[in-house]
């Protein structure tokens, strides 16, 4: 049985009065819940939401990280440092990372190796364009993307999967249940070629326009075990529902 995960993906969003707002709300309102919850703020928030989420079960996440333990990288933030703030969580080779960038396997593959030597738990994100899914491609890039970055762990343990079409993130079109569960089908095949023993543990996240409306039937499926969530994440209301739903 796959505990449910729901991770709020803030992206390059808040200041320090909104974010306080936001997380006080969000735990104000936030029930009775089944799944494991993660904040991903920008890293200039994470010593702030430490705080704030000191007295909950909700954890703290980080939106990247270096795939160098450490030195003259201006800019860069290990994953190291992530766990020192509190973060068990980390968030890698998300689309927005590929595209603006130009983030390759190899280079999210050094990131999750790194995320893992320092105890952190990373989110693996893989997915698709709008032209790749009419060319009939999704299935190979998605199968590339996950050889390019889990070819050489040794397991699969400790890890989570999101898979976001790039077509449905922060666009409103969201994948349908069916091709969702589809596609997560499909990679919890090609991770059971990798390592058969964990496969069937691993949790696999959809992200692409979650929102309070369409998580409970993305939450129905067989093979998704909870979100990642974007635009709907900066709003209390919208992501209690959601983390509720899981
Ligand atoms: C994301 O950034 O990972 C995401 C899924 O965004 P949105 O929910 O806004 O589509």
């Amino acid at each position: 049985m796959r505990q449910p995960l729901v991770i709020a993906n803030w992206k390059m969003h808040g200041k320090r009065a909104f974010n306080q707002a936001l997380v006080e709300a969000f735990l104000g309102l936030l029930e009775e819940h089944r799944a494991e919850c993660v904040l991903c703020p920008p890293f200039a928030y994470l010593g702030q939401l430490a705080e704030l989420l000191r007295s909950s079960d909700v954890m703290l996440g980080g939106q990247d990280c270096s795939h160098i333990a450490e030195g003259a990288y201006t800019g860069e933030v290990s994953a190291e440092m992530l766990d020192d703030c509190g973060c068990q969580w980390v968030i890698v080779g998300h689309s927005e990372r590929r595209q603006y960038h130009q983030e390759s396997d190899a280079l999210v593959a050094a990131k999750l190796s790194m995320a893992q030597r320092a105890g952190l738990t990373p989110v693996l994100c893989v997915g698709e364009t709008q032209e790749q899914r009419e060319t009939g491609e999704a299935q190979d890039v998605v199968k590339a993307q996950l050889l390019g970055a889990l070819g050489d762990l040794p397991d699969l343990q400790g890890l989570a999967i999101a898979y976001e079409p790039v077509w449905a993130i922060g666009t409103g079109l969201t994948a349908s249940p069916e091709q969702a569960q589809d596609m997560h089908a499909f990679i919890r095949d090609v991770v059971t070629g990798l390592d058969a023993t964990h496969a069937s543990g691993l949790r696999l996240l959809y992200g692409g326009s979650v929102k309070a409306g369409n998580a409970a039937e993305l939450f129905a499926q067989a093979d998704i075990d909870g979100a990642l969530v974007g635009g709907a994440s900066l709003d209390a209301e919208a992501f209690a529902a959601i983390v509720c739903a899981a």
